[in-house]
């Protein structure tokens, strides 16, 4: 289990995420605005 860091693209909010909560906002967008999102709002910490 990693630990990235998730910048949205749309509200520029930063959140540490898990891969499971990487897997749902790549699914279903940012849990803050919704803005649909991929790969690269992720980075490692
Ligand atoms: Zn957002």
């Amino acid at each position: 289990m990693t630990t990235v860091e998730f910048t949205c693209p749309g509200c520029r909010q930063t959140i540490e995420v898990n891969d499971e909560m990487r897997a749902t906002i790549l699914e279903v967008g940012c849990p803050v605005c919704t803005t649909a999102v991929d790969e690269d709002a992720f980075e490692s910490a």
